[in-house]
């Protein structure tokens, strides 16, 4: 049997690392669709150990000439675009740039796939941040969004183009809608990762503290590695579908800080400072997914839990730091 091949956008990503490694892992050629950039941004596939399995096809989702030249070149059976500008806060800064590559590439993608590929199976990372105030406690596929920022808004427009192009051109396009999920492997500018780096610098004595935010806010927090096993679920399924993917647990910040501090023997009153300049224009004040779906269809479940995810989190930034 010919190997399958998979074009992830955004591999160089959090997801992208560990969806390429499940998918080298499940014997697929894995192609990563990634910008020219000015500095090294392949630090997590080296660290995954998957930098040398993998082929890296120069391309920007926003430059829809590389889209095509790309689907062309390696004719992909499954296509997961996790390219984005995907941090809310920045989207405030940046609310065009945003919307380029959150809503713009999205639909690229999915025109290139139209034109070139229509069989090729289309997997688009949504995010909770769609229902931001959100409408029902608990949110499922069928709770209404209210985006509260650029990069929620953008990411609503392609959920939404996904929806059109699978109900218009018969695509097989999935949207999942993901809770946040985190690892070792997450952005510093994420308040997780932000917070288990501090906990390793303060316990190495290397620092005193650390600012944040708003920290009653409350998220559903997900290990990444389980995440990305979900994606690859939907495109297996005979029909192409909308799935929440989440713990069901919601944790303030203050609580996700005790945590991670506590993993370290710290006290996370003595070193955790709030500035308020830090907190939202808007704020999503609580997410909490129902993932009910996922686990009937898919056959998908969380693994890991939030205090031992922040304990992975500590234990690899206390290693990189030592
Ligand atoms: P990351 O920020 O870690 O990765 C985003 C990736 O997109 C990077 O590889 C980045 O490359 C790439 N990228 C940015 N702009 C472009 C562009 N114009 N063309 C091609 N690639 C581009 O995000 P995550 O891995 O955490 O998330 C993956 C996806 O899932 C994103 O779409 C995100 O919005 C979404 N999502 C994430 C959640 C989470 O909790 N992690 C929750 C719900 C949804 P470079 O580094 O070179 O800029
Ligand atoms: P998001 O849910 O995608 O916006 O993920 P983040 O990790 O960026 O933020 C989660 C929540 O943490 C939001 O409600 C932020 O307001 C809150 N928060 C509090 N302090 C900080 C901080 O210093 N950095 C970040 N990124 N978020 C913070």
């Amino acid at each position: 049997m010919t190997k399958q091949t998979a074009l992830i956008t955004g591999i160089t990503g959090q997801d992208g690392a560990y969806l390429a490694r499940l998918l080298l892992d499940k014997g697929y050629r894995v192609v990563g669709l990634t910008p020219r950039r000015g500095s090294d941004t392949m630090w997590r596939l080296r660290e995954l150990g998957v930098l040398h399995d993998i082929e890296i096809a120069y391309g920007d989702v926003t430059d829809m000439g590389s889209v095509l030249g790309i689907l062309g070149r390696f004719t992909p059976n499954e296509i997961y675009n996790l390219a984005a500008q995907s941090f809310v806060g920045a989207s405030w800064d940046q609310p065009t740039h945003t919307a380029d590559v959150n809503a713009i590439g999205t639909v690229n993608v999915l025109e290139g796939i139209r034109q070139r590929l229509p069989e090729a199976r289309f997997y688009q990372a949504s995010t909770s941040e769609m229902f931001g105030m959100a409408q029902s406690p608990v949110q499922s596929e069928k709770t209404p969004f209210y985006p509260r920022s650029p990069y929620g808004v953008a990411k609503l427009y392609a959920h939404w183009i996904t929806v059109n192009y699978r109900e218009s051109f018969g695509i097989h396009a999935s949207s999942g809608i993901l809770f946040n999920h985190e690892s070792p492997l997450r952005g510093i500018e994420f308040v997780t990762r932000k917070v288990t780096d501090a906990v390793a610098r303060i316990k190495l004595g290397k620092s005193e503290q650390v600012t944040l935010g708003n920290l009653d806010a409350q998220r559903d927090w997900g290990y990444a590695a389980d995440y990305v096993d979900a994606m690859w679920r939907m495109l297996q399924q005979p029909d192409p579908s909308d799935y929440v993917i989440a713990t069901g647990v919601t944790t303030t910040i203050r609580d996700m800080c005790r945590l991670a501090f506590e993993h370290a023997g710290l006290d996370w009153t003595r070193h955790v400072v709030v500035d308020t300049g830090l907190f939202r224009p808007a704020e999503v004040d609580v997410l909490c997914g129902d993932a009910s779906k996922a686990r009937e269809r898919l056959g998908w479940r969380p693994t890991t839990g939030l205090a031992q995810l922040l304990g992975l989190m500590v234990d690899a930034d206390l290693r990189r730091l030592a």
